[in-house]
């Protein structure tokens, strides 16, 4: 509640998700203090069996984040200096700065308006003799339509690296993602559908030598104590974000299922309102976990304001196309390079949207958009 008494409704809710498992993740924590095996144990193999066998993958690899993640991916891949990558212009910067840290060039593609996704028929005019990769990234947890993407890779001869960093537990066809393309990292930030106490993140493969450079890879390429095949890195899963992940991957499904029963709630709520708030789409190929629900609006930013008044929290998911921001200046493409992502992020927010959300806060949500839309 704030000073006049009203209540808040955050964005997300970790705390609330503590307190439903806190009696398991303590334990979980404690085992680890115990065994004292806090470098690679025994929780951090286990979670790797476990999360490759929830993604229908051979195998899982858990590093120390989602960016390292991918750009171990993409090293692994001998991906780097020289090389172009193609990803969409609207995702987080870390899909971007992954493959800027590998060496690689980032080659983006504008988005599809229904998913907000990359556009998979701009693909192919944006691969050149130097392209290497695509990086599809399944956003606000909405699968990209991935077998054109691995058609045209096919055709190309590229490695496709999925970011299902927000789209822990979506499928594609009846498919987990993750593991439809070469490989496919998940970021386990705390605010993710799947998410540690702390940074985390983690790759999946079918392929086994890959799978085996980056066990090698995020450990300073160690093959035994003290003998090194090449220079790797200090990247590791950390144990105890291990243990805590073990937990809480129990009850992904779960929760995951809780979020789509609120997006079909929200939907149908605002189905109400008319034209006036375009919600969430779901492509009939899709089962997605909405890490984000996200709608669009005329005046989105008068709308944020009004719901803030309220003590509603909302985020814009992304504010800025990454070929606009300062970091990515040398791109030297300006506004009107991506005229749909550029449109979209003048127009897009997203609602409160976590698995702890309940019916009569959604509504307020709603009531509240509705005392915006139609005075
Ligand atoms: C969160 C996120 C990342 C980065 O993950 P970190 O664990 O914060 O490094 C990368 N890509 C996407 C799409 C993300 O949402």
């Amino acid at each position: 509640m704030n000073e006049d008494g009203v209540t808040k409704v955050p964005f997300v809710d970790l705390a609330a998700q503590f307190s439903h498992i806190e009696a398991e993740v303590l334990e979980a924590i404690t085992g680890v203090l115990e065994r004292g095996d806090f470098i690679l144990g025994e929780s951090v193999d286990r979670f790797e069996h476990e999360m490759a066998e929830y993604c229908e993958a051979a195998h899982a690899v858990g590093v120390d984040s989602g960016t390292s993640a991918l750009e171990l991916a993409l090293r692994a891949c001998d991906i780097g200096p020289g090389d172009e990558v193609i990803t969409v212009a609207n995702t987080f910067i870390a899909t971007v700065l992954a493959i800027s840290h590998s060496g690689a060039t980032p080659v983006l593609v504008d988005i599809d308006r229904d998913t907000y996704g990359i556009d998979v028929s701009q693909i192919e005019s944006a691969i050149s003799p130097s392209t290497r990769a695509i990086i599809p990234v399944h956003l606000y947890g909405h699968p990209v339509d991935m077998d054109p993407v691995l058609e045209i890779a096919r055709d190309h001869q590229l490695t496709v690296i999925e970011d299902a960093s927000q789209a822990h537990g979506a499928r594609y066809k009846g498919k987990r993602v993750g593991a439809l393309g070469d490989l496919g990292i998940f970021s386990l930030y705390p605010a993710k559908n799947l998410g540690a106490y702390g940074d985390a993140g983690v790759i999946v493969t079918n392929e086994s030598s890959i799978a085996e450079r980056l066990r090698l890879m995020r450990n300073y390429g160690s093959t035994s104590k003290y003998v090194h095949e090449f220079r790797g890195y200090n990247r590791r899963l950390d144990t105890i974000q291990a243990s805590v992940l073990r937990v809480k991957l129990e009850y992904l499904d779960k929760w995951n299922q809780m979020r789509r029963d609120h997006a079909a709630y929200y939907i149908e709520a605002l189905a109400a309102l008319g034209s006036k708030v375009t919600p969430p789409r779901t492509a009939g190929y899709a089962e997605p976990v909405f890490h984000l629900f996200v709608v669009s609006v005329e005046d989105r930013d008068g709308l944020q304001r009004h719901l803030a008044d309220r003590g509603i929290s909302t985020l814009v998911h992304y504010p800025i196309p990454v070929h606009l921001q300062e970091a990515y200046e040398d791109l030297g493409l300006g506004p009107g390079s991506f005229p749909e992502a550029e449109d979209s992020a003048n127009h897009i927010v997203s609602l409160p949207m976590y698995p702890e959300l309940d019916r009569a806060t959604i509504d307020k949500v709603v009531e509240a958009i509705s005392d915006f839309v139609r005075p």
